[in-house]
Parts: structure tokens; sequence; C-alpha cells
């Protein structure tokens, strides 16, 4: 399904299968969305463009304060839907993910009053300055499976708060809770057109949506790789693009560290969401001197992670998107092991959860590795971290920048000297300390190089969904400017008032 102009309509692209990827079942199936749903879905959004624009800061809040309250009605079937599509455990999408996107739509409603600039003032001769914080217009979308609430969330809340309205495309795989929200949002109140969702593909619907003249800008959140095709055909009509793309964060372990927080957060942050997550600790580095113990007790924590169905609320660990994905991780940590890194535990597919059509992987530790390996290089996108040791802390800096990505990275220590220290010299765009994964409402999100650029969160992603204007008013009591003397000289008498 669609959600266009307030409704559900049917698309006019090629039928998909939805797919539980814990159990390989059927869960439904629909049409997908393709350029013509673009075209209506961009046309919904202009429509109620001016007089959402128009509506007062108030106003917004009040839509977004009443959508928190409505999602917070039905946090139940948010959670069910959103397992049920992305295989993730329901306590996770139960206490992160539907409570995360509640949070963020309060926040939103806030931000919303609360937007900044310069005070008013007399900037030049006799006369007063102003800027204005005006919205974009309709912004057009992009995101990924893996959080595809809270990817929701990020990407409309922050946009409609603004003023604009918009077209968000949801992944084809998990598309039920960003309609589920649209659809909450148009309950209680939203105007329709305001919110649009649209359910395809990145070659029929994607890029459709990227390219459509009426789209002012592009926010997307998903690979590098396609981050950079989007730029390229928003490159084509001249618009804006926020890109929020992959990462492969490193968790830098001192030899001050407190060993047991520095194990506990390398496999929460490594197995959250099965791995698949763009902030996801990824490269454990680690002090010679507690490598050993930190690899010991990081392998201990996770040979008790509860591998098992998703809406069992004892699983910690439900599967990975789709069997395509897991056999993707799989072939890359089987590799490793050919190229000689040692699997510390976990590695492949779990016994008990082995069959053809389910995804499951097992958390996965990985020492010996080089920084030339493919492990340490790609984002693996799988509950899988790598160790390496480090001698001086020098080396751990230089180890934690050595990848093309800059999106998040944690540093483990006792030191505020070294603390500091890593907050300044780690090239990302998070730096935990003592801690790996929390990503707040109020705090910006995006990243340093190939992880894209822009911010989603907090009030710094007003500075992608607004557009200054400066306004300035002349109160000057004459005809005669002073300034104009340096382009014209105006002699005599022979003007229009006789001044
Ligand atoms: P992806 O890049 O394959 O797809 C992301 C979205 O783009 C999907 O909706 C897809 O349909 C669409 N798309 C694909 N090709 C397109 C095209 N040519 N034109 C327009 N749209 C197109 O990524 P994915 O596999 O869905 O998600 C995983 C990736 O997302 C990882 O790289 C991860 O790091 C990244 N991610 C980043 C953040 C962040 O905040 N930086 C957050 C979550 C995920």
């Amino acid at each position: 399904m669609q959600f266009i102009a307030g409704e559900y309509r049917q698309g006019h692209g090629a039928e998909h299968v939805l797919v539980n990827p814990a159990t390989g079942n059927e869960l439904g199936r629909y049409p997908l969305a393709n350029d013509r749903d673009v075209d209506l879905a961009v046309a919904a959004a202009k429509d109620a463009y001016p007089a959402w624009r128009d509506a007062t800061p108030g106003d917004r809040a009040d839509a977004l304060l009443a959508l928190a309250t409505g999602l917070q009605e039905r946090a139940q079937e948010l959670a069910t839907v959103e397992s049920q599509q992305t295989g993730k455990s329901i306590r996770l999408a139960g206490e992160f993910d539907v409570p995360g996107t509640i949070d963020n739509a309060k926040f939103f409603a806030g931000a919303a009053r609360h937007l900044t600039g310069l005070a008013a003032g007399s900037y030049w001769p006799n006369s007063t300055s102003f800027t204005r914080r005006e919205p974009l217009g309709v912004v057009g979308s992009i995101a990924p499976w893996n959080y595809p609430l809270q990817m929701a969330a990020w990407k409309i809340f922050p946009a409609v708060a603004a003023g604009n309205t918009i077209v968000l495309k949801t992944s084809e795989l998990t598309p039920g809770t960003s309609l589920l929200l649209a659809e909450i949002a148009t309950e209680v109140g939203m105007p329709p057109g305001v919110i649009n969702v649209l359910a395809g593909d990145g070659a029929h619907c994607g890029e459709a949506l990227v390219r459509h003249p009426d789209v002012v800008m592009t926010s997307f959140t998903g690979s590098t790789k396609v981050g950079r095709r989007i730029m390229e055909m928003a490159a084509s009509k001249g618009a804006r693009v926020h890109l929020e793309l992959g990462g492969k964060a490193p968790l830098v372990v001192y030899d001050d560290a407190d060993l047991e927080a520095a194990a506990r957060g390398a496999v929460a942050g490594s197995i959250i969401n099965g791995g698949q997550d763009c902030t996801a600790a990824t490269r454990a580095i680690v002090h010679s001197s507690l490598h050993d113990q930190f690899v010991e007790r990081v392998a201990a924590i996770m040979n008790d992670v509860v591998i098992g169905p998703p809406d069992d609320v004892t699983t910690d660990l439900g599967s990975l998107i789709s069997t395509v994905h897991r056999d993707r991780v799989a072939a890359i940590v089987d590799r490793a092991r050919s190229h000689g890194a040692t699997i510390v535990c976990g590695g492949g597919i779990p016994s008990d959860w082995n069959a053809p059509e389910t995804a499951y992987f097992q958390p996965t530790l990985i020492a010996n590795v080089a920084p030339s390996d493919e492990v340490w290089r790609e984002e693996i996108f799988g509950p899988v971290l790598v160790t390496t040791p480090f001698e001086t802390d020098e080396e751990a800096i230089a180890l934690a920048n050595d990848t093309p990505y800059g999106l998040a990275a944690s540093a483990w220590t006792t030191s505020t000297r070294r603390a500091l220290d890593a907050a300044a010299r780690i090239e990302a765009g998070c730096v935990w300390i003592n801690e790996h994964i929390p990503i707040v409402s109020d705090m910006p999100h995006g990243g340093y190089k190939a992880s894209g650029f822009g911010k989603d969160m907090s009030q710094f992603s007003f500075e992608e969904y607004t557009q200054v204007k400066h306004v300035l008013i002349d109160q000057t009591d004459s005809p005669r400017r002073e300034w104009q003397d340096i382009v014209f000289t105006t002699r005599g008498t022979n003007t229009v008032s006789g001044a």
C-alpha cells in the first residue's frame, strides 16, 4: 500500500511479496510504488505546502504532539509490525524503536517553536534587518530497512516541523510502520498531503523521487554507494541533498579502561539490531595489555546471547533482514576465516535456527585481523566485531581513523585527558566516551568523511530543512540614500520631489 494525500492507495508498480525474515513466512503482497505514484504523492505534498508553510509554529507543534500521543496509543501495534518485517526482537522494537520515535516527535514539537537566527538590528545605515527562516517546499526522503520507523521519524519530523511537506520512500522490505505513522498523523489531524509515504524500490521509485522537478531537496539515509548516486542525480537539477551514509565505527579501549564496561559496551554496540546499525561498534581497538582479557570477556557475553524468535520477549537477537543479507554476512566471515583470522566465537548460522528460509546469524567476534583485511575495511552490517591490539595512544587514534567512514566512534578510558583527546581527534560525527550507541533527539547525528554530511535530530537538522532570508527595511526620511553617491551623482534640483 501507499499513503498519499491522507489515504491509503494502491501502487502502480510490480507486486512485492513481504516476508518475515525470522520465519520465511509471507506477510502479504502489495504493488510497489513507481514513477506514477511519485507524481501523485509529490502533487499531494505540493498542494498541502502553502497552508502548512503558513501555519504557525505553534500549530505545527500541536500537530506533532498529537502525533506523539497517537503513536503512544498504538505503540504495541507499531512494535509488532516493526519486529515482524525486520526480524528484530520485540524487546528492541518495543523498548527502543517505538519510544525513540515518540520522543523524537515530542522533541520536534518543541523545536518547531524555537527556530533560531540573528537578532534583528541596524546593520546598514538608517535601516533594520532581520532574518526569516523559511521551509524549502516539498522534501523527498529515502530511508533504509534497518530502523524503518525511527528512520521515517528522523526524516519526517524535522522537515514538517520546519513547515515543509514530505514524500518519504520507505524500503519496500519494511513499509509497515512508516505507513502506520502517516496513517496515525492523518487520524490525529495532520492535514492530508503533509506526510506521504511510498513503498517502492530504488530504481523505479527512489530515482523518480530524487529526479522529480518539484522535489526541492532529497534527504537520504542508506549506503554510501547509493548516496553518491543520489548526489549525482540531485546535482543535475541543482537541488539540495542531505546524506546519512554508512559507518564502520571504532571502539577504542585504553589500558586504564573499565574492562567489564568496555566488554559489555562492545557486545551491546555490535549486536544491536543484528549489527544492522550504521553506528554499530565494528572495530575494537584494544590496548595490548588488555586485549586477550577483552576478547575472552566479549566472547563469554556473546556466547550467552539468546538467539530466538523475535516475538519472544526473552529473545536478545532475532534474525537479520533477509536470507540474502545473511548469506552476504556469512560469506564475508568465511573469507576472513580462510585468510587466517581467528573466529573467536560465533561465525555462522546458529544450529538451532538453521533453516534455509530464516535469516539468523550468530554474534561473532574475530581476532587477528589486519587493517588491510576486508572485515576491517568494509561495512558488514551484521553482528560481527573484529579486534586488533595497539601499543600507543597515537596508534589507537590512527587505527580509529583508518577508514573512509566517519559516522560514530567510542573511547573507553578513565583518564579525562585521553577522553578529551579521543573526542577531539577521532574523525566522526559522534564520539561516545565510555558508552556506545545512544543517539538522542536533542543532539545532532550525522557523518564526517564518506559517512555523509548534514544532521538528523536536534536543532541542527533545521539547517537542512530551512533556508534563511534577509529582510532589510529602509528607514531614511528622504528619497536620497548616501551610499548611492558611489553609483551616481545627482546635481541640482532635477528630482521628482524637488528635494
Ligand atoms: P541502500 O543504500 O541500499 O538503500 C537505502 C534506500 O535507498 C532504500 O530505500 C532503497 O530502496 C533506496 N535506493 C536504492 N537505490 C536507489 C537509487 N538508485 N535511487 C534512489 N533510491 C535508492 O541501503 P540499505 O541496505 O537499505 O541500508 C543499509 C545502509 O544504510 C548501510 O550502509 C547503513 O550504514 C546505512 N544507514 C546509515 C544511517 C545513518 O544515519 N548514517 C542510518 C541507517 C542506515
